[in-house]
């Protein structure tokens, strides 16, 4: 499911975006809020509106002075992402958004309703520079890292659809975010630590999701896993592993030049064990590439026994990618030698493909278009 500006870097993203308040700690918007003259509980009524009520419209926050309203959403809730092109598909309960940042890079986010929960899939970065060459993303390389606020702000506006009654079901909540949109999570951790906490602390400090219902994707970038299990969270970890040899991981995820299989399925199994969480192991089935009956069985030999669940992808060909998804046959044999293995294992759903939602190419038809009306 990344999220993609398949073949060439966005025009924007050369700044540092502004302070918002969801970079900080409640304590440090006490201090800004002190610093503009103003009582520091003022912080907590920001973040009750912009946490639990999802709105950064000073001119809607009546509970504070009027001649305050201004100068404190100046201060701590700048408008960091503007709705650039909206995109739904299932009935309106996959909605898929491209945003143009402050300084002009395009990032992607992603909601999906289903009967049980809604997922809202973020960007940790515009672009991205682990350059796998089975996804959009990684062609068009690094733009720049999003800030934490620029991460949860993608949450929030999905919160105040829902919230709204604006999808389809009722009005909801969001209740799990996955960080499988454009960029590499764990290549930007403080931003994306940040977030985490952000999203999982509860109102007024952030915004009370369940840390057991946040999963950070990666590549595989060991260092930063140790470092992510260290900091005792709940959170999952999923690996994209692709391959189960290192000959063929090498090229897929080229990052893996530098952490070999054993290296990262090593980090993986310390990580739930000091968290207690099952990985998930994500593998984009390719046909002909990593689908063989072998791979399977090496995987599934390597998983045995461990405290991991395997997410099977189809392929989402990417434009002009000579790749494409496994037959079916072959998808079905890949299970069962899995679960052969006692490896559980589930085929991920696609949504949203119509609306380029599962390996969006949104940014970059948008990118060869004339830019629509900006909208909130
Ligand atoms: N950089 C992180 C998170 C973003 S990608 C990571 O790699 O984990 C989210 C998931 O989608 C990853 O497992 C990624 O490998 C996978 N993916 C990328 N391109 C894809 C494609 N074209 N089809 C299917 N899955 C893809």
């Amino acid at each position: 499911m990344p999220l993609v500006l398949a073949g060439r870097p966005t025009a924007g993203g050369r700044g540092r975006p502004p302070r918002h308040l969801a970079d900080l700690p409640l304590a440090e918007r006490r201090a800004v809020v002190a610093g503009l003259g103003q009582p520091p509980f003022r912080a907590s009524q920001l973040s009750r509106h912009f946490f639990g009520r999802y709105t950064d419209q000073a001119d809607e926050m009546s509970d504070l002075p009027r001649s305050a309203r201004g100068p404190l959403a100046q201060a701590l809730l700048p408008r960091l992402l503007t709705a650039e092109r909206e995109l739904s598909c299932d009935g309106g309960t996959t909605r898929k958004t491209l945003w143009r940042t402050f300084d002009g890079a395009l990032v992607e986010s992603v909601l999906m309703r289903y009967p049980d929960r809604v997922t809202m899939c973020v960007s940790s970065q515009a672009g991205c520079g682990m350059a796998c060459p089975f996804c959009a993303t990684g062609q068009a390389g690094l733009t720049r890292n999003l800030s934490t606020a620029e991460i949860v702000a993608q949450v929030v506006a999905g919160a105040r659809l829902l919230a709204d009654g604006e999808v389809p079901g009722g009005p909801g909540r969001v209740s799990n975010v996955v960080f499988m949109g454009m960029g590499e999570p764990l290549a930007n951790y403080a931003s994306v630590l940040g977030a985490v906490r952000r999203l999982t602390e509860p109102v007024p400090e952030g915004m009370g999701i369940s840390q057991r219902s946040v999963t950070v994707s990666t590549v595989g970038l060991v260092p930063a896993i140790a470092r992510l299990a260290a900091e005792r969270l709940s959170v999952t970890l999923a690996v994209s592993l692709h391959a189960p040899d290192d000959e063929l991981r090498d090229t897929l995820v080229p990052v893996n030049r530098r952490w070999k299989v054993p290296e990262v399925l090593a980090a993986a199994w310390d990580y739930a064990a000091a968290t207690g969480r099952r990985v998930s192991i994500e593998y984009a089935l390719i046909r002909d590439i990593n689908d063989q009956a072998w791979r399977a069985d090496l995987l599934g030999s390597l998983l045995a026994g461990r405290l991991a669940h395997v997410n099977l992808i189809p392929l989402n060909p990417t434009p002009g990618s000579k790749w494409t998804a496994s037959r079916p046959a072959a998808q079905r044999e890949f299970v069962r030698r899995l679960e052969a293995h006692g490896v559980p294992v589930t085929v991920r759903d696609t949504r949203g493909r119509e609306i380029d939602g599962a390996c969006g190419q949104l940014a970059a038809s948008a990118s060869a278009r004339p830019p629509a009306p900006a909208s909130r």
